[in-house]
Formats: C-alpha cells, structure tokens, sequence
C-alpha cells in the first residue's frame, strides 16, 4: 500500500484484483495514478469512496466472482459510493455492465487507464456513467512513473501488452488488444531505476513475453527478447530476472543460451503447453505441435544449468478424446513439469471454441482434471525429493509466524521453508540446506 499523508478529506480508494500478475501489475499503476491524484488507499470498501475491481475474464468463474462481488456491495451505492469495473471484463463487456450492475459508474480496459485521471474528474463533476475503451487501433502499452510497487523488493515491468495469436479458446486478443511492445530503452531504463532504489528481483511481464520485438532502433540495433533479458540481468544489483509467459511458437533457443550466458536470469521456464495431443493443439490454434513443444524442451534439457519448467494445461477442450487425454498424461511424464497449473475448458465469450462441437460434459472434464492433478503430483513429489541434502540460495520473502518458519523462493521458482538461529532480513539472500520435501515445497534450515 503507498505512504501517502493521512487526511480526513482525502478521497480514499479501494482496489481488488483478480488474476494474472499482467493486472495485479496494472493495479499498482492504477495505485500510483489515483496517489498521485490525491486518493488515498484504503483496505476495505467500507472506508472507501470509490471501489474499484481489476477484473479477470480468462474463465467465466473468475467473471461471475466480480458481479456477485458487486451484488454484495449493491447497498453501498446509497452510501454515494462510486463503483468501477476495470481490466478484462471491463473491455469485454463494455456497457452492458451498467444494466447488468446499474450502480457502476465507471468501466474501463486496461489500455485505457492513462484516462483515468480525466474520467474521475468526469465522475466527480456528477457525470453519472463513464466509459474507457480500448481502441485496438491506438491502444498503447501503459506506462506511468508513479506505479507503486507493492514489494520493495522484487518488482514487475510489462514489455508487451496485448497478443495477436487468437487461440480458439482465449479472450486475450479481443480483451487486451493487439501485440504492442515497449522500447528496450524504456525497459532498461525502468529497471536501472528499480536497481536504485534496491530491487535486486525483476519480473519482464507480457501475455506472450517471448514475442517481444522491439520498436524502436536502427535495424540490427533494436533488442530480440533473449538479448533484453540479458541486459537487464546485466544491470549492477539485479540478481535475479524472471519472464512471463512464454509462448512456445515463439521461444528461440537464443532464450536458453541467453540463460546459459547470464547467471542472473533465474533457471525457471514457464512454457504453457495446454494440450499433448497434437491434433487438439491445432483446434485450439496453439500454432505448435507437441513435437515441436518437445523440440524446445530438449533445448532446455541441454542447457548447462537444469532449468525448471512449469506449464499451463486445459482438460477437456471440445472434441478432446481419452486418447488425446492420455496424450497430455503421457507429456508430463516426458517432461517432468516442476508445477503444472490445469484448468477445465471453460467457453469464453467471442471466442471461436465456442461454437465447436463435441463439448465434453463437466463432469468428464471435472474427472481429467483429477486424474491429470493426481499424476503431476506423484511427479512433483519425485522431483522436489531429489533437493533433499543440496544448498538453495533463496530470497526471503515472508515469515510464517504459525510455523515458526521463513519463506524463501529459489532461483527455480520453488517455495522453500526454512528454520533460522538467526532472523534473516526480508528480501535477502540466503543459503538453505534442504532437509524435506512435499510435492510444493521444499523444507530446511538456514545455514549459519
Ligand atoms: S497466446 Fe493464446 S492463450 Fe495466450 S494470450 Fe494469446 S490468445 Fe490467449
């Protein structure tokens, strides 16, 4: 939350997100846009006047969690409280959140938030609805100085907004518009800045980060994705940079070498695969084979460090038969994801799956979503044993007070809690021997 001077007449401000770390970037812009407007931020919707939700709309439960988040707060709205409908569901919706959720006054995409300023100006002259839309046309990628940052310590910058890839199943393209990348100076120049004020953790953000392409700079001069990566992890302090997500169309083995080469570039990939089955990847418009996703993998077997993967995976995608099925199972063996993140098919508005045939009834996709988490795990479990008895350098992040433990996260992205003689400072470096292992987590002890 940002440090901002206490006033009884301060116009307050609470904000909720829901999703990916793309919003809950775009809400610490938005923070640092309503700050610098004079708002203060508060922590419930009670002490607010104006209420704000950064909304999802990659699956149809994370939408109806917002309106019946806004049917709950309906009584508010006599209260004079103003509502606002920002991020995926905003664009997607557009003005049928007023008829659907009459007590909202302000809806606006996430390309649009460079408005906000004026629109609450609108809104506080009594204007009764405001819109902020995105143009895919114009649409720019949002940048503002004053983004506050919720960890001192480790911090997001967004590349690229937007994507053109259009997979049968996603939203994205129509709710965030087209692929729009920012200069690497730019980026370089917000990560210098973060160095300075004592980041030492750097997350390059986009919807497909990997399709970077830089726009501006003499032909030759202008950065690939795998070279900005480096640069950034060559800034003096960085010691750790991260990407999200990749797309696999898109990753070059220029990517792994780049991870080979610069020691701060943390040896964790998160590579979406979403489906085994060829013949399903061509209907969901993933432009990959599983050959050639198992061609990228092979690149980051062979690098010199063992880099983690993750990956995202979708059940029950219409026309997805149990042999496709049991090819995804058969995939994971093959890889031996670190973590796997699945989600049932779920039809998004707009979206070209939706009129395909053959849906697979839910309590089939419910049944491979069981099946497919109770192989991932017997997985994880052998993977995360293999840590028992090694040293992992880890961030400290937090203290869990109930256990008497610190938390810290390892350069592959695992969580690794840890006892400590001594009390280690959050946000530093430390060296942990692992002592246990469950299928999400590794256990230890501080070395003194
Ligand atoms: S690549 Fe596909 S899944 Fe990813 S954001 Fe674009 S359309 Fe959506």
């Amino acid at each position: 939350m940002s440090e901002v001077p206490q006033n009884a007449a301060q116009k307050t401000f609470y904000l909720e997100t829901f999703g990916c770390q793309m919003n809950v970037h775009d809400s610490e812009k938005v923070v640092g846009t309503l700050v610098q407007e004079g708002y203060r931020q508060v922590e419930t919707v009670e002490q607010a006047d104006l209420v704000l939700y950064n909304t999802c709309s990659i699956r149809d439960k994370a939408e109806q969690k917002v309106f019946n988040r806004l049917a709950d707060y309906k009584k508010y709205k006599k209260q004079g409280k103003t509502f606002g409908v920002l991020g995926c569901v905003a664009q997607q919706e557009g003005e049928k959140i007023f008829e659907r959720a009459p007590y909202v006054s302000l809806v606006c995409g996430s390309a649009s938030y460079r408005n906000l300023p004026n629109m609450l100006i609108q809104i506080e002259a009594g204007k009764q609805r405001v819109t902020g839309l995105d143009d895919r046309e114009t649409d720019e990628c949002f940048e503002t100085e004053f983004t506050a940052r919720t960890n001192p310590h480790r911090g997001y910058i967004t590349i690229i907004e937007g994507c053109d890839k259009f997979c049968a199943y996603c939203v994205v393209p129509y709710t965030r518009g087209k692929e729009r990348s920012r200069t690497s100076d730019s980026v370089l120049a917000e990560a210098r800045q973060m160095a300075d004020l004592g980041y030492t953790e750097i997350q390059l953000l986009g919807q497909n980060v990997n399709s970077y392409k830089d726009p501006e700079g003499k032909p030759g001069a202008r950065k690939t994705f795998a070279e900005l990566l480096a640069a950034v992890g060559e800034i003096p302090g960085i010691r750790r940079v991260r990407f999200t997500t990749s797309h696999p169309r898109d990753f070059g083995r220029d990517i792994v070498e780049a991870i080979d080469a610069v020691p701060t570039l943390c040896d964790h990939v998160h590579l979406p695969v979403q489906s085994g089955s060829t013949r399903v990847l061509d209907a969901m418009q993933r432009l990959y084979t599983r050959e050639q996703y198992l061609e990228r993998i092979a690149w980051m077997k062979a690098a010199k460090r063992e880099i983690s993967i993750t990956t995202d995976v979708i059940v029950g995608f219409p026309g997805e038969t149990e042999f496709d099925f049991a090819a995804t199972l058969n995939l994971l063996e093959e890889v031996g994801f670190d973590a796997v993140f699945a989600f049932k098919y779920s039809p998004r508005p707009n979206t070209p799956s939706l009129r395909m045939e053959d849906a697979i009834p839910d309590d089939e996709k419910a049944r491979r979503l069981e099946v497919l988490m109770a192989k991932q795990r017997e997985i994880q479990t052998i993977r995360y044993k293999k840590y028992i008895g090694t040293r992992c350098e880890v961030m400290v992040e937090a203290k869990n007070e109930a256990r008497a433990q610190w938390v810290g996260r390892t350069s592959h992205n695992k969580t690794l809690n840890f006892t400590a003689a001594s009390k280690p400072r959050l946000g530093s470096y430390a060296a942990v021997n692992v002592t246990g292992s469950f299928p999400n987590s590794l256990l230890g002890e501080l070395v003194v």
